[in-house]
């Protein structure tokens, strides 16, 4: 250790407890899953096993999905005032068991802690405070004068931000009067078993909320099942259109947020010190695991030079290894899987001719890492360029006018999100208008708010998360 450098400052994990086997819990309480198998779950920064996990086939899904059809009339004409009593009262356990709900969810993802005490559980806490606030109030929500619930909704989430999914699914859901069935992503189960337990706390009707752990085709016995209303999904854009062509022609509903390429475009009027730290959090937050990171870095040719150095000065700060460390920027990558994903990405940029720069820090020789990087020397052809690597992997291109950056930011598949950086307003106000992208952040990056509704255009999915936008995804239009 130099002499300037950080002491370890390490998050006790002793308030957590994690059993050693979960089962399913539905209607109310945890059962041995119907398949009688179950799956290890790991720690991806030790690849230490933490628990055992059931996984759930078609006769546990049918299972769960009957507890939700059951438990859906009474909890539907409830008084939306009664239902937000309970929204209420699972934020407020939620934000009381912040710390726990913190560190366990840093042990099962690999995600620093600082970002799950200061991100994921307070975003977590505020989607169910916010819906709970809409709950008695849906008829003036602009869905008609007496909306109604759809029934028993199936919501399937991904690993990269499993707290935050879960609310950003159930909240708004319970708000409208639906029961639902909830499949986490099969690496990071722990934190949404935990959230059985505060479910449990606030006294939530047996049935209402059903968790169910396995793998993807846990998942798509969720899809497949003639009982559920309607799908959410979040994941990724392939899987997202098999549960799309497997719903075609059924009545069910469906809502994808799947994946994104997101342009972080910086101008040659930006205020840099703020440019490159949104440069930073765009693509090095969550270790890249977000789907609308700023991946492709677009910077006016004139302030190129500039940029990359400042860039590689913040970069060899970021402090990468131990999660629980209070001091660590970037954790670990959540699976072997997604590390073997991104090195394969990595190796193809490098073969079609792309110049990478990489930290150099020290990685951890247990537990997946990848340290981050970037990628000079590429174009709109290239596949690290067109691909979604979700991992601390950002391209550098450059432009000269307002309009190529345009050209060059919506040439994707995808449409979710995007930065801009500039002081001048009237640039912005262009830019905005003429980006394909469900979210275009301004002068900042990866900023989150209950209130405004998320979602993407094109392959990046349809449907919307969050504010009054949000909750037309779980009502029927109804006028009385
Ligand atoms: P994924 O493989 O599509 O998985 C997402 C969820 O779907 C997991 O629970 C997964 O289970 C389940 N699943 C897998 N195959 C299924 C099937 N055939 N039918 C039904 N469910 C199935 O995606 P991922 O690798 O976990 O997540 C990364 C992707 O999610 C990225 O592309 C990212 O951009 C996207 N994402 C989008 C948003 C957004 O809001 N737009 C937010 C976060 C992530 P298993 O875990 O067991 O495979
Ligand atoms: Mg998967």
């Amino acid at each position: 250790m130099d002499l300037h450098d950080y002491a370890a400052a390490t998050e006790s994990t002793n308030i957590v407890t994690i059993q050693s086997r979960y089962g399913l819990y539905i209607d109310g309480e945890f059962c041995e899953p119907a398949s009688k198998k179950y799956f290890d779950t790991i720690n991806p920064a030790t690849e230490d096993v933490l628990s055992q996990i059931a996984d759930a086939n078609e006769n546990d899904v049918d299972r769960a999905v009957k507890a939700a059809s059951r438990a859906f009339p009474a909890w539907a004409s409830l008084p939306g005032s009664e239902r937000a009593k309970y929204l209420y009262r699972i934020a407020r356990i939620l934000q009381e068991r912040a710390r726990e709900f913190a560190v366990l969810e840093t042990m099962n993802n690999g995600k620093p802690i600082r970002e799950t005490r200061d991100f994921d559980i307070p975003i977590s806490v505020a989607h169910f405070f916010y819906h709970a606030g809409w709950a008695d109030k849906l008829e003036y929500a602009g869905y008609g004068s007496h909306p109604q619930p759809l029934g028993v909704v199936g919501q399937i989430i991904p690993w990269n931000f499993p707290m935050m999914m879960l609310a950003w699914k159930i909240a708004p859901a319970l708000a409208c009067g639906n029961t639902v069935v909830l499949k986490p992503a099969e690496t990071t189960p722990l934190s949404a078993l935990l959230f059985a337990d505060v479910l449990e706390q606030a006294g939530l009707p047996p049935g209402v909320v059903n968790i169910i752990t396995g793998a993807g085709s846990t998942g798509s016995a969720l899809v497949e099942h003639p009982d559920v209303a309607k799908i959410a999904f979040t994941g990724s854009t392939n899987v997202g259109k098999s549960i799309m062509q497997s719903l075609a022609g059924t009545a069910k509903r469906l809502t994808l947020e799947l994946g994104g390429k997101g342009a972080n475009i910086i101008f040659d009027d930006a205020p840099i010190d703020q440019a490159i730290e949104g440069i930073v959090n765009g693509i090095y937050f969550n270790q890249g695991h977000v789907c609308c990171a700023g991946s492709r870095l677009l910077v006016q040719e004139n302030i190129v030079d500039e940029v990359l150095i400042r860039l590689q000065t913040r970069m060899s700060t970021l402090r990468i290894g131990n999660p629980l460390d209070k001091n660590t920027d970037i954790g670990a990558i959540n699976s072997r899987a997604q590390l073997t994903r991104i090195q394969e990405l990595v190796n193809a940029g490098v073969s079609e001719g792309a110049e990478i720069w990489k930290c150099t820090s020290e990685l951890p020789i247990k537990g997946f890492w990848f340290a981050p990087s970037y990628f000079t020397n590429v174009t709109d052809a290239h596949r690290i360029v067109r691909e979604e690597i979700f991992g601390p992997v950002l391209t550098i291109q450059t432009f000269r006018t307002p309009k190529e950056a345009v050209e060059k930011a919506n040439n994707t598949p995808y449409g979710l999100s995007a930065g801009i950086w500039s002081e001048k307003t009237s640039k912005i106000h262009f830019m905005a208008t003429h980006l394909k992208a469900g979210v275009v952040w301004a002068n900042t990056f990866n900023k989150f708010d209950p209130a405004s509704p998320f979602g993407g255009y094109r392959e990046s999915g349809f449907g919307r998360e969050g504010g009054r936008t949000g909750l037309g995804a779980y009502l029927k239009e109804v006028a009385s």
